[in-house]
């Protein structure tokens, strides 16, 4: 009888839960945002004053340093790799020429924080505007891209412009070489720390001069460069230098005299 009774209040126990496991079966619904377009994280003024660097005394690079990694030296490609295997840019003439048809190229070797000495040259005869001008970059652990674009009398959005920290930050003023000549970066850059949790225990910060003429003083990266949408926070360690192949159909730029000292 005793155990009649149990069963009997166990099913009016089950019944009374019911309607909960049915209401939790339902997922609860939020609003949705509306999908984010590009063009909600591009603004356009005000445009960075121009500024015309000094003159290299020689058209020659500048050598590496001797405590310096040096990634390109003119040569060949052996310390950098791509997505799908061996980096094959074309090396030619002491420099290296972005090969669209081959996608991106990436160090083999990963960096926490450096300083970053890279030169590259927008073609003389480069054409397009905007966006399809000379569109590279340079992405710091893989994940932060410093923009690289023919900036000289190209207006786009200015945190897409040269120098840019992309879709962040633009440069404090636009220190460009006309195309056919050699633009220089020296990045100056640190490494965030992260919270357990995920979040930035520490920022990323990057210190940018273009030229001779500082761009960047010490900017503070929110996440990632993405095309469309937010900065995204995506924990890391060290990570590759990577060099972006564009899918722009203006010519493809150049690199040459590339090194990097670990801090
Ligand atoms: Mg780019």
């Amino acid at each position: 009888m005793k155990a009649k009774r149990i069963t009997i209040v166990s099913f009016a126990a089950l019944f009374a839960c019911l309607p909960f496991v049915w209401a939790n079966a339902q997922e609860k619904q939020y609003p949705q945002p509306e999908p984010m377009k590009p063009e909600m994280s591009e603004y356009w003024t005000p445009q960075p004053k121009v500024v015309t660097p000094g003159n290299a005394t020689t058209n020659a690079a500048m050598t590496a340093p001797s405590d310096a990694i040096v990634l390109f030296d003119g040569k060949d490609l052996s310390q950098w790799k791509s997505d799908k295997g061996d980096a094959k840019w074309i090396v030619h003439d002491g420099v290296v020429t972005v090969d669209k048809k081959a996608g991106d190229i990436l160090t083999k070797q990963e960096f926490g924080d450096f300083q970053l000495h890279i030169e590259w040259q927008v073609p003389e005869n480069i054409t397009g505007e905007s966006q399809a001008r000379g569109n590279s970059g340079i992405f710091l652990q893989d994940k932060y891209e410093v923009q690289v674009l023919d900036s000289y009398g190209n207006e786009t959005y200015v945190n897409g412009q040269a120098a840019s920290i992309y879709k962040q930050s633009p440069p404090l003023v636009n220190a460009m070489r006309k195309p056919g000549e050699w633009n220089v970066y020296d990045i100056i850059y640190t490494a965030p720390t992260f919270t357990k949790d995920g979040r930035y225990r520490t920022y990323p910060t990057v210190t940018v001069i273009h030229n001779g003429v500082l761009v960047q003083n010490n900017t503070v990266i929110i996440g990632t460069t993405e095309y469309i949408g937010f900065p995204k926070v995506i924990p890391h360690g060290k990570g590759s230098i990577r060099l972006q192949s564009h899918g722009d159909p203006s010519l493809p730029i150049s690199f040459r005299n590339i090194w990097i000292r670990e801090l």
